[in-house]
């Protein structure tokens, strides 16, 4: 994927010109307005002034007049009484103005030569009852407000160009980061999911967005990771009962038995298929719960029953290594819980209690309710769990004791799966630990 020169650039080029445009549009004008109606003002006052210098020299004789133009060519005005025409100065008459002015209500307005030249007039009548006109010619003016519109029209599409430029780069600029992002992330696989995108200033958008980026692939390489030595151990805990299988089966082919002696074998082949069964089972459970497609039905349930049940389902077990099994259970508590999963954690905590207590051993189950939680502890006089193992013996095929374990049949799941199944029950599951004198796991459910 590739951003630079991408659309959001041009985008952004565009629309920045485009809003440039405008306000330097909008500010020429009105410095153009302005500057042309000052100038026309300031003539209109010279004027006044010519105006009021003729007015005040004029005396009732007409004749007199000339007297106010002596040179003859400098001023420009034009004498009027009744609809006769008194007097035209030379300079009046050179510029070929005309001696009849259209009416108008206007003091101050432009009239056209026989050359077709522009003057600005002032008419009005003098305090003697003359109406005179005074003019200027209004080149000097207009040379001043077209250079300025020149300038104007010429440095408005060259200030824009420039602009679109600087922030076209300045665009790139500032999208560089976004480009650098995209092309390593565009680089990242499941190979190489520890890499993470450059992050230039964590502060800015772009350096936020690349933090929650790599967050993101944070939690994607440890679930990744998760994944890769789920696979690995699951695959390592089915090769064994399939190794124990071949082995047990080929002693079997190879060798003359005896009828109790393929007995045996076939109830040790079984024996390894029931243990690759339950692995499979649990696998599939925790795939299952990973993926969220386990839909538990949580409604009212006796848990007082379940764990009745469970403890005499057990009962066989403890009786097998002469354990004392005791139950102190609170008669019919209730709780809004997926019986199943329930079941579930109950069976694996009890199994893991008598396994791991030794011949003799004692294990107690007690079921209490308090105000607003039900507390289920299941108590061993096993050897206890250290504390380095603590936290640890809830992770997938961990075995405090690899060997020993497995011999006792777990693949280090039943604890993994115990935990999930309370937590999916709106409970927690804890340890505490008298070693070397047992260990109470103890299931607490919310009401
Ligand atoms: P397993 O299949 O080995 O029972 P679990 O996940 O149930 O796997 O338990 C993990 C490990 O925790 C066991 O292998 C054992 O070392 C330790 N453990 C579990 N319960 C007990 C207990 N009641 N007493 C002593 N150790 C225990």
């Amino acid at each position: 994927m590739k951003i630079h020169g991408s659309g959001v650039r041009r985008r952004l080029t565009l629309w920045y010109t485009l809003a440039l445009a405008l306000i330097v549009l909008v500010f020429s004008l009105s410095v153009y307005v302005f500057v042309k109606s000052r100038l026309f003002r300031q003539l209109d006052q010279q004027l006044d002034m010519e105006f009021s210098t003729i007015a005040g020299e004029l005396t009732e004789d007409p004749v007199d007049t000339r007297e106010l133009d002596p040179d003859g060519f400098t001023r420009l005005f034009l004498l009027v009484r009744g609809n006769k025409v008194l007097f035209r100065s030379e300079a009046y008459q050179k510029a070929g103005l005309p001696e009849i002015l259209p009416e108008s209500n206007e003091k101050y307005r432009t009239v056209l030569s026989v050359s077709g030249k522009r003057y600005r007039s002032a008419t009005a009548t003098t305090p003697n009852g003359f109406l005179l006109t005074v003019a200027l010619g209004e080149e000097g003016v207009r040379t001043t407000i077209k250079t300025l519109f020149m300038i104007l029209a010429l440095a408005l599409p060259i200030a824009l160009a420039l602009a679109a430029l600087g922030g076209y780069v300045m665009a790139g600029r500032l999208l560089k980061p976004v480009a650098a992002m995209a092309e390593k992330a565009d680089k990242i696989g499941a190979e190489n999911l520890s890499e993470r995108l450059p992050v230039e200033n964590p502060e800015d958008e772009f350096g936020k967005l690349a933090g929650v980026f790599n967050r993101t692939l944070a939690r994607l390489q440890d679930a990744f990771e998760r994944l890769q030595r789920f696979t690995a151990d699951a695959s390592h805990e089915l090769r064994t009962p399939l190794t124990a299988l071949q082995s047990v089966g080929e002693v079997a082919l190879q060798e003359n038995l005896d009828v109790e002696a393929y007995r045996d074998c076939i109830g040790s082949m079984l024996e390894e298929t029931a243990r690759l069964t339950r692995l499979v089972e649990s696998l599939l459970l925790l795939t299952r719960a990973d993926s969220g497609r386990l839909l538990l039905n949580r409604k009212g349930q006796n848990v007082t029953a379940i764990v009745e049940k469970a403890v005499d389902d057990m009962r066989v077990m403890a009786e097998e290594k002469n354990q004392n099994l005791s139950t102190d259970l609170t008669r019919d508590v209730q709780a809004n819980i997926d019986e199943d999963t329930l079941r579930r954690a109950v069976v694996n905590i009890l199994d893991n209690a008598i396994k791991f207590t030794p011949q003799g051993g004692a294990v107690a189950v007690r079921l209490k309710e308090t105000k607003g939680r039900i507390v289920l502890e299941v108590e061993d006089s096993g050897s206890g769990i250290s504390p380095e193992h603590r936290e640890k013996i809830f992770d997938r095929f961990y075995r405090v004791d690899q060997g020993r374990s497995r011999d006792a049949g777990g693949a280090g799941l039943g604890l993994a799966i115990a935990k999930w199944a309370v937590e999916a029950n709106g409970g927690r599951l804890e340890l505490e630990s008298r070693e070397p004198h047992g260990s109470t796991f103890r299931i607490v459910l919310m009401k």
